[in-house]
């Protein structure tokens, strides 16, 4: 870890400098942002106590709200209220949004979270990378993706992140950042926001991602697996809403789980709970990259469908993978979900097995976990209804009908951005908590 900080801080500096300059400038005296210790950090307010947390998460979820409909949410008296109320409105966090329609009596006055929060929400995948500007409501203002490569090492790839924050600053979206959430495509030491030996990401164990972007944007930081934040992110804005028990399957280059329990993700003892892609799906089957055979992963993944895929073309089995292979040098999972919408037969039958075998295994998770409802997500829901068709009759054949007669299976409904909205979801439950 220490090995690669002074690379890191040196490669960034520059161009974090900038940023936070141009933030500085712009800043409105009202806002709750100072200039300390050197670096400048914009030092957003948090609440004091458990009612004003409540009532922080109440209007990012809901929006603007009426003192009176508020009241109706959270238990608390008239008078304590207003008082929780009047000091959200003098700490800058929320502000005064006119009166509300009347309810027969004197008309209440709205309030809203601060127009001006913004918080940063980034995803990163083993292949490519997605960075959201959102407000305190987590609305998307703005949201680019770009191709990387995990492998390039946390330097690198938060050398780029940090450069298209830059531009979505640029464009006018956000002054300064009042909190961002990451995510990245291996398992995570939740507390301390560290990368533990994720397989696919050489370079990374253990660099401190939390500490070291925090410092560089100068705001909080809050890490977690890719996989959780999805999972947020349908929950928060997408598919999940009003659902509190869920799992988020999330197929990219590997395979994951987002467990949600009571409204909450579950990450386990060590921060690795559903990391589904090395349960065995085929006895003695291929061998995959953790050094077991036959796990999910090796069998149907966005990596494993584009070997399965580039082998037919070589084969000679599908006219229109060999002529894409030719074209392109290599294939990808989006290939074959063109292919099988192009009506390819041979893709229609990896993406029906790789279903199957993905059945096998959430059925085995429906009878354990019981959820309310299954969403499928990531790179690959470009495979659509046909993979959808495929799992939902391999798990309504193999679970008790007691755990699947009232389950949806349904593909996500954010698309790349459930990631970002999830780590901005995931960085404001951090700035809406008591310090
Ligand atoms: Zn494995």
């Amino acid at each position: 870890m220490l090995k690669y900080f002074p690379v890191w801080k040196m490669v960034v500096t520059f161009l974090s400098d900038s940023l936070v300059a141009r933030s500085v400038e712009t800043a409105p005296g009202s806002r709750p942002w100072v200039r300390g210790g050197g670096t400048v950090r914009r030092m957003t307010a948090r609440p004091e106590n458990a009612h004003q947390a409540r009532l922080l998460r109440l209007l990012r979820d809901n929006g603007s709200n009426s003192r009176a409909q508020l009241g109706d949410l959270v238990d608390l008296s008239r008078s304590k209220l207003a008082v929780e109320v009047d000091r959200l409105l003098e700490t800058g966090l929320v502000v005064a949004d006119g009166l509300a329609p009347s309810r027969g009596g004197r008309r209440s006055h709205n309030i809203r979270l601060n127009p001006g929060l913004r918080f940063l929400g980034v995803d990163i995948g083993a292949t490519s990378v997605d960075v959201a500007v959102t407000n305190a409501e987590l609305e998307v203002l703005g949201h680019l993706n770009q191709p990387m490569d995990v492998r390039e090492g946390p330097v690198a790839v938060f050398e780029q992140v940090l450069s298209m924050a830059a531009k979505l600053k640029a464009a006018g979206l956000a002054e300064g950042f009042d909190g961002a959430g990451i995510g990245v495509p291996g398992p995570v030491r939740f507390p301390e926001g560290v990368p533990v030996a994720p397989p696919i990401m050489p370079g990374w164990d253990g660099f401190p991602v939390r500490e070291a972007l925090s410092q560089e944007l100068g705001c909080p930081v809050m890490v977690d697996n890719d996989v959780n934040l999805m999972a947020m992110g349908e929950q928060h804005a997408g598919v999940a809403r009003s659902v509190g028990d869920f799992l988020c399957v999330k197929i990219g280059t590997g395979i994951g789980c987002g467990i949600v329990v009571g409204g909450g993700v579950h990450r386990g003892v060590t921060g690795s709970a559903g990391d589904i892609g090395h349960i065995q799906a085929v006895p003695d089957g291929r061998p995959c990259a953790c050094g077991n055979r036959g796990c999910l992963e090796a069998h149907f993944s966005g990596a494993a469908l584009a070997e399965d895929a580039e082998q037919a073309a070589r084969e000679g089995r599908s006219a229109y993978l060999a002529t894409r292979l030719e074209t392109a040098g290599s294939l990808t999972a989006a290939d074959v979900s063109a292919a099988a919408a192009a009506g390819d037969t041979v893709a229609l039958e990896l993406i029906r097995e790789g279903g199957k075998r993905l059945g096998q295994v959430v059925a085995g998770l429906v009878s354990f976990f019981n959820p309310g409802l299954v969403v499928i997500g990531g790179g690959v829901t470009g495979l659509g209804h046909t993979l959808l068709a495929s799992v939902r009759t391999q798990v309504y054949r193999q679970s008790l009908p007691l755990a699947t007669g009232n389950l949806p299976i349904v593909l996500g409904e954010l698309g790349p951005v459930a990631g970002a909205i999830g780590a901005a979801r995931l960085i404001s439950d951090h700035v809406f908590s008591p310090a």
